[in-house]
């Protein structure tokens, strides 16, 4: 199997049932339709229908198929490159805050959810973690906990005993950690939030793509190989899955494949010995590497990309030559398990939302940190469909801007992500 189809992925083997998701057939009408079911899509979902939206979700595949089935699982409270000082050089006082408090309320949000609707996603909420393995990767690790701390977030500062005792790991010289973050079963996330999206009355469509897209009537017209949804306001949630279905989206953003991998359950004492309390790691590398245990004990492994094709063979000795540096305690290990999927990152590492025509948003490009995000987006873009101004959401809408020369992308991020890998060595 291939390691990008989906049913490569751990996930896919412990997530609690799908629900029941068939296919559109006929011609629908709706107030809103929504276009992707990831957190972004089914988020936005979610909160319409809760609201007495009438809403229509259609998806290529089944919910979850995308990058919100096959990530690594961890609630991160905050981005993956910029610290809130940045935010607020970048964006204003104003607004820079309203973003940096939107992102700590997205991940209390995935939370707040999984509670509410009583989601079954193996949720640990116990904390989330960025270890240094240098002395100049531990300056950054501090800045971002003294900016974090001086807004008054739940964080922590670590140093290296504190840093091994959390993470069972000698390799690490201290850390900073979150404890507003955590780790879920995230395709048990996605169909959880599908479950709660139909309850609450929104239609979800799987084996539905959105073929096109089009404008009459003052109306968008959603159009799938099995019938049409008519609605007045429509949300495109594709993320890096979109396609040809609304080019210049898919060429603001450069579609990063990430691979994950997972050990077979550990032994007891093992499993036992590496992050006891059930944190999960993003280290502080410029190309991270992640961590977690899953609900069985397997170790839970995430990386960027140094491989292509035939992955399989490099990625079994790159990612245990790796564990062994960080948890020599497990020594030479198989990894049962290995995936992939397509991260979208932006060029300035903000989430866009975008405005494309009258009654047509889309919210996308979380970097790598979009469990919090793309369920915050999807809330946000929900409050632009019910008819919030643009003054008034956390997240500012930008223009769009497809990337010149957009087929470079991909081969320009592998350049830069091996330049990471070289400047991270030691
Ligand atoms: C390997 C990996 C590891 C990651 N790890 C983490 C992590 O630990 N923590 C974190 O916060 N983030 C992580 N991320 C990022 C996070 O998973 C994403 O940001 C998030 O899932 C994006 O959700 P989404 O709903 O916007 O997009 P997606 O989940 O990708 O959903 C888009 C959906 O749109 C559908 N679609 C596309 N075109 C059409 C069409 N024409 N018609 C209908 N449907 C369509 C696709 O089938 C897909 O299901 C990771 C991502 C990857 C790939």
């Amino acid at each position: 199997m291939k390691t990008s189809d989906p049913r490569s992925a751990l996930w896919s083997t412990t997530a609690a049932p799908a629900p029941e998701t068939p296919p559109l057939e006929g011609d629908r009408r709706a107030d809103a339709c929504i276009v992707g079911g990831g957190f972004t899509g089914l988020s936005a979902a979610l909160h319409l229908a809760e609201t007495g939206v009438d809403t229509v979700l259609v998806e290529a595949e089944h919910p979850g198929f995308g990058a919100s089935g096959r990530n690594h699982g961890q609630v991160v409270p905050g981005y993956s490159k910029h610290s809130p000082d940045e935010i607020v050089a970048k964006l204003g006082k104003e607004r820079g805050e309203a973003l940096n408090r939107w992102v700590q309320d997205s991940a209390a949000l995935v939370f707040d959810l999984i509670r509410r609707h009583g989601i079954d996603c193996d949720v640990v909420h116990k904390g989330w973690l960025m270890p240094a393995h240098n002395a100049e990767r531990l300056a950054v690790a501090r800045a971002k906990h003294d900016q974090w701390a001086a807004r008054g977030a739940a964080v922590d500062f670590l140093d290296r005993d504190q840093t091994a005792e959390i993470t069972g790991s000698p390799h690490y010289i201290g850390a900073w950690m979150h404890r507003g973050g955590g780790n879920i079963q995230p395709l048990g996330y996605t169909r959880g939030l599908a479950r709660a999206a139909q309850k609450a009355g929104a239609a979800i469509h799987g084996a539905s793509p959105a073929l096109s897209i089009e404008r009459g009537n003052g109306r968008w017209q959603v159009r799938t190989p099995g019938g049409t949804v008519t609605a007045e306001k429509v949300v495109l949630a594709t993320n890096a899955y979109g396609g040809d279905l609304w080019p210049a989206l898919a060429h603001s953003i450069v579609p990063v494949r990430l691979f994950q991998s997972a050990t077979a359950p550990l032994s007891d004492n093992i499993a036992r010995s590496i992050l006891p309390q059930g944190h999960s790691i993003s280290d502080s590398r410029r190309a991270l590497w992640s961590f977690r245990k899953d609900r069985d004990g397997r170790l839970v492994v995430g990386a960027a990309p140094l491989f292509t094709a035939g992955v399989r063979g490099p990625v079994n000795r790159i990612v245990g030559d790796h564990i062994k540096t960080v948890f020599p305690q497990v020594g030479d290990v198989a990894l049962e398990h290995i995936w992939d999927g397509r991260v979208a990152v932006t060029t300035d590492r903000l989430p866009h939302l975008h405005e494309l025509a009258e009654g047509l948003y889309a919210g996308l490009g979380y970097s790598g940190r979009g469990i919090a995000m793309a369920t915050g987006m999807g809330k946000v873009l929900a409050e632009r469909v019910r008819g919030k101004s643009l003054a008034e959401l956390p997240v500012p809408a930008t223009p769009l801007r497809p990337l010149p020369l957009h087929a470079l992308s991909i081969p320009l991020a592998r350049l830069t992500i091996a330049w990471h890998r070289w400047q991270d060595r030691g």
